[in-house]
C-alpha cells in the first residue's frame, strides 16, 4: 500500500459497544412500561420493538420522520399484546433515545488510543444512519473532539457500502482510497464498502468470535476491539 495517511472508523459496536448501552435502555424502558401498564410483559415488549427496530428502523419510503415512525413501532409492540396506549408509545421512543446516550460512550481505552493515533494520521468516522439518530449519538461520546472529520450515511447520497461515501471520506482527509484504511463491525457495510472502494486495508472488528461467513467479503484483519489497532497499524507499516 502507499504510505498510510487517514484511518476511517464505524461508529456503532466499533468506538462504541452498542450492546451494552442498549441492554441498560431497555431495562429503564421496562420499568416505564410497567408503572403504565401494570401487567404488561416487559420482555416480549421489548423483544417485539427489536425485531421491528431490525427489520423497519425507518420509514422504507423515507416519508415518515424517524421520531414518529419509531413511535409507530413502539404502538405495534403494544399492540402485540393488545395494549392501545399511544402515550406511551411516544413515551418509549423519547427515553429510548435519551436514556441510551447516557451511556453511548467511547469504549474504555479509546480515548487514549485516538490521543496516540490521530495526530499521524488523519481519522474520519463513517457511519450510517439517520442524523437525528446519530448526530446526538457523536454529540454524547464527543467525537467532534478527537476526529478530523465526520461522515452520516444519512446525510449523503448514499450510505455504506457504497464507496461514494468512502470517497467523500477520502476527500476530506485529502487521500487517495490507496492512503486509507477502514475498521469496522460490519462485514456488509463497512469492510465490503472498503473494498470495493479499493482502500488500502480493512479491518473488521468481532469482539464475540463469530465465524466468518463462507460467502461475502473478507477482511485484511480481524480484531476483537479497536483497542488492537495502533499494533494492525505497524504491521500494515511493515508489510509496506
Ligand atoms: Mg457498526
Amino acid at each position: 500500500m502507499s504510505s498510510l495517511k487517514a484511518i476511517f472508523f464505524d461508529l456503532d459496536n466499533t468506538l462504541v459497544d452498542c450492546r451494552t448501552a442498549d441492554i441498560r435502555t431497555y431495562e429503564i424502558l421496562s420499568i416505564l412500561a410497567r408503572k403504565k401498564q401494570v401487567n404488561i410483559n416487559t420482555p416480549q415488549l421489548i423483544q417485539c420493538f427489536q425485531h421491528l427496530l431490525i427489520d423497519v428502523p425507518f420509514d422504507p419510503e423515507g416519508i415518515i420522520p424517524v421520531h414518529p415512525w419509531r413511535t409507530g413501532l413502539w404502538e405495534k409492540a403494544l399492540h402485540n399484546q393488545e395494549i392501545d396506549d399511544p402515550i406511551l408509545a411516544e413515551h418509549l421512543d423519547t427515553a429510548f433515545h435519551s436514556e441510551r446516550l447516557a451511556y453511548y460512550t467511547f469504549i474504555p481505552g479509546t480515548q487514549k488510543m485516538l490521543d496516540t493515533l490521530l495526530p499521524a494520521y488523519t481519522g474520519v468516522i463513517i457511519t450510517n444512519g439517520d442524523s437525528e439518530i446519530q448526530r446526538p449519538k457523536l454529540a454524547a461520546c464527543n467525537a467532534g473532539k478527537y476526529f478530523h472529520h465526520i461522515v452520516v450515511g444519512g446525510e449523503e447520497p448514499f450510505e455504506k457500502p457504497d464507496p461514494s461515501i468512502f470517497y467523500t471520506a477520502c476527500d476530506l482527509a485529502k487521500c487517495c482510497p490507496d492512503e486509507a484504511i477502514m475498521i469496522g463491525d460490519s462485514l456488509k457495510a463497512d469492510i465490503q464498502g472498503g473494498l470495493d472502494s479499493g482502500l488500502a486495508a480493512t479491518i473488521w472488528v468481532n469482539p464475540e468470535n463469530k465465524e466468518m461467513p463462507e460467502q461475502g467479503p473478507i477482511p485484511h484483519k480481524q480484531v476483537v476491539s479497536i483497542l488492537e489497532l495502533p499494533s494492525i497499524i505497524n504491521t500494515l507499516e511493515k508489510d509496506n
